[in-house]
C-alpha cells in the first residue's frame, strides 16, 4: 500500500494534508525518515510512526456499543448526536458506521464497523439473521399474543411479519417480554405490538445473530469485539 494511502486511511488527513506532513520529516518507516508519498509499504511488517509514534495499522474496526436512549444510529445527524459522536477519535477515525438502525429511544447491542461486506452480509434479508429485543408492555401479554407472532401479524403498511419468538418473562399491567425477529421492518417491533393493541414503552436489542450484549457496557459504553465474536457473526 502506498505510504500516503496508509496514512490517510489512519485519518491523518487527506492525502494532500498527509504529503504536507511528510515534508515536514515527521514520518519514518522502519526507522528512517521517509518524505516520498508513493513509497510502498506493508502494514503487516513496516513500522511506520509518525512524530517518533508507532502507528498501529488495521483495515478493519468492529465496536460494540450499548447505545443509550437519545442518540441516533447515524454518522451524522444536524440536531441529535449520533452514536459515532460517542466514539473516542481513534476509533471514529476509521470511519466506522452502525450496522443497521435501533429506534432513538431504543437501548442496547448496536455493531459499529467499516467493514461494509460483514453489514451487508448481517443486514441482508436473505440471511435472516435473528435479532433478540427485551421489551416492557403497557399491558397484559398473552399466549394468543405468542401464537400470532409465530404465525406472523399484519403491519399497518400490510406487510406480514416473518414467524417470530415471543417469550413472556411476566403479564400483568406492565408486561415483560423477550422477542426474537429475523427481519428489520422499521419500528417493526413497536408494529407488531401495535397490531395487536399494545404498546412497547422500553425496547433494548440484547443479541444479534451469535453476538449478545456484554452486559457489562454501560449505556454509551463500547469495545472492540474479541477473535471469537468476530467469527461466531461471520
Ligand atoms: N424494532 C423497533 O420497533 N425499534 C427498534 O429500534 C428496533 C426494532
Amino acid at each position: 500500500m502506498r505510504l500516503d494511502k496508509l496514512l490517510a486511511n489512519m485519518g491523518y488527513g487527506s492525502r494532500k494534508e498527509v504529503k504536507g506532513l511528510l515534508k515536514t520529516g515527521a514520518i519514518k518507516v522502519n526507522g528512517k525518515v521517509v518524505k516520498d508519498a508513493k513509497l510502498h509499504v506493508n502494514p503487516e511488517t513496516d513500522e511506520v510512526s509518525v512524530h517518533g509514534e508507532i502507528i498501529e495499522y488495521k483495515e478493519f474496526i468492529y465496536l460494540m456499543m450499548n447505545k443509550p436512549q437519545g442518540v441516533i444510529s447515524a454518522t451524522e445527524d444536524h440536531q441529535h448526536e449520533t452514536v459515532v459522536d460517542l466514539l473516542e477519535i481513534d476509533d471514529a477515525i476509521y470511519n466506522p458506521f452502525p450496522v443497521g438502525r435501533l429506534d432513538k429511544d431504543t437501548e442496547g447491542l448496536l455493531l459499529l464497523t467499516n467493514d461494509g461486506q460483514l453489514a451487508h452480509q448481517l443486514l441482508s434479508p436473505k440471511k435472516h439473521v435473528p435479532k433478540t429485543y427485551f421489551a416492557t408492555i403497557n399491558m397484559k401479554v398473552t399466549e394468543e399474543d405468542v401464537e400470532a407472532f409465530r404465525k406472523g401479524v399484519t403491519l399497518d403498511d400490510g406487510y406480514v411479519t416473518k414467524p417470530a419468538e415471543l417469550t413472556i418473562l411476566k403479564s400483568g399491567e406492565s408486561s415483560e417480554i423477550e422477542l426474537t425477529i429475523v427481519e428489520g421492518k422499521f419500528h417493526q417491533v413497536k408494529r407488531m405490538f401495535e397490531s395487536r393493541g399494545k404498546k412497547v414503552t422500553y425496547l433494548k436489542r440484547i443479541s444479534m445473530g451469535a453476538l449478545p450484549l456484554d452486559e457489562e457496557l454501560e449505556l454509551g459504553e463500547y469495545r472492540e469485539l474479541t477473535e471469537e465474536e468476530l467469527s461466531a457473526l461471520k
